[in-house]
């Protein structure tokens, strides 16, 4: 019987396994793809907060950043710069490949190709039961198989009733050579599209949106083409989808979620990597309190949960509803905030300011309110702009 039994080898999944492996307990990983990192549904940005914290993307990095353009629906142009790196651009495949092989040299012992159907609570610990026909035993379980995951639901732990659908392709680029982020209602209605090279020629082009993605895609590359920032229109699109909202409960007796499958992801970006790993790290020390004291009570797993959403929590509020207002601005409303952030300067007064952070943003959507409070009336949800205030 194993100590744990970790179903998915993301980023989460493996940065679990590595921890409790390093620890000494006995760790299973289900993956159920044959192949590590593979299919890639991540742009791979990091921040630099992230990057510092986890010591892990040591190979991975293929391109740094200290600087964003952002554009409005009409072509205005913000510049958000700092001195140092802000960000780092990492080949996701291969971080997820070099975590894995950690754990595994810590001890961890993966499974590939075992995709978990079930898992089932017992009173002496839990059984993982995969569509190979294959059984998993274990003392206890961390369900960590990313975005659309039906195994909580299973568990009675609800499901994740709020999501966006993203859409990328690598493209060939001459002369881009900052991440541009495109704010436009057509393009990307409710959300934002961007273009990140990745190299001197090639970068990363894709959007979010809760409908007709493919399409939005197309309109998008035919857009860049047209501005000569992209060399062609031929690239095989992947889609992959975020949650904008956490789990209501992420525990029961035995049993963890943890990263996408919790919805731990920035609702203002779409980022999960850097959130993914704080409550996979908050997880694993609940994990080994509960085996070193032989205790897998639902009280002591939520300690979890209680740990994750005081870290998390008010971010991910804020930033839901941030992602909410954004969603039911016109065009137009857009380049008035473009205008009024040019015309005050907020950007610049942010970027000074710690409040403005690549991995925080509840402060800085509070601070941006202020600065758009006289000009609510040209706002028809006023009451939106409150709600998040009070937040
Ligand atoms: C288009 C797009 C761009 C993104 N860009 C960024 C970015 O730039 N930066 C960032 O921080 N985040 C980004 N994200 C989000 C980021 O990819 C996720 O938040 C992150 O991958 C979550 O990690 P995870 O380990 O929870 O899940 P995943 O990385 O999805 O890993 C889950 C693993 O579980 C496996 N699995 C699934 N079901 C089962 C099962 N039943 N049994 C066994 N194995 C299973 C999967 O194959 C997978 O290996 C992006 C997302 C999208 C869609």
């Amino acid at each position: 019987m194993y100590d744990i039994a970790v179903a998915g080898a993301g980023v989460a999944g493996s940065y679990m396994a590595y921890r409790l492996a390093s620890l000494g307990y006995k760790v299973a990983v289900l993956e159920e793809h044959e192949k590590i990192g593979e299919p890639v549904q991540c742009t791979g940005i990091i921040g630099a907060e992230c990057f510092e914290r986890f010591p892990f993307f040591d190979g991975t990095v293929l391109s740094t950043t200290s600087s964003a353009k952002l554009f409005s629906p009409s072509g205005k142009e913000i510049r958000l710069h700092r001195d140092s790196v802000q960000a780092y651009i990492i080949n996701r495949a291969a971080f997820d490949l070099g975590l894995a092989e950690k754990a595994r040299e810590q001890g961890a012992q993966y499974h590939l190709g075992n995709r978990v159907n079930n898992v089932v609570v017992l009173d002496d610990g839990v059984m993982l039961e995969t569509e190979e026909q294959e059984t998993f035993k274990a003392k206890t379980a961390v369900i960590a198989t990313g975005f659309g995951t039906k195994i909580p639901q299973k568990l009675g732990l609800g499901s994740i009733d709020d999501i966006i659908i993203g859409a990328q392709v690598e493209v060939d680029i001459d002369g881009v050579n900052e991440i541009e982020v495109y704010f436009d209602q057509k393009l990307a209605p409710g959300f934002f599209a961007w273009l990140v090279p990745t190299s001197k020629h090639k970068a990363l082009v894709g959007l979010f949106s809760r409908k007709n993605t493919a399409r939005h895609l197309g309109d998008l590359l035919s857009t860049l083409f047209r501005q000569n920032k992209i060399a062609s229109l031929e690239a095989t699109p992947t889609y992959g989808g975020v949650p904008l909202r956490p789990l209501k409960r992420t525990y029961m007796e035995r049993v963890l979620v943890v990263g996408d499958a919790a919805g731990q992801v920035k609702p203002t970006t779409g980022g999960g990597v850097y959130y993914g790993l704080l409550c996979a790290e908050i997880a694993a020390e609940t994990l080994d309190q509960a085996l070193s004291t032989n205790d897998f009570s639902e009280r002591l797993f939520s300690g979890y949960e209680k740990a994750w959403r005081r870290k998390l929590g008010r971010e991910l509020r804020i930033g839901h509803r941030a992602r909410h207002l954004h969603e039911r601005l016109a065009n137009w409303q857009i380049d008035i905030i473009f205008s009024i952030i040019e015309s005050t300067g907020v950007h610049e007064s942010l970027l000074r300011s710690p409040e403005l952070s690549f991995d925080w943003h509840g402060d800085a959507i509070l601070k941006g309110l202020k600065y758009l409070g006289p000009w609510r009336r040209l706002f028809t949800f006023r009451g939106s702009l409150k709600i998040i205030q009070t937040g």
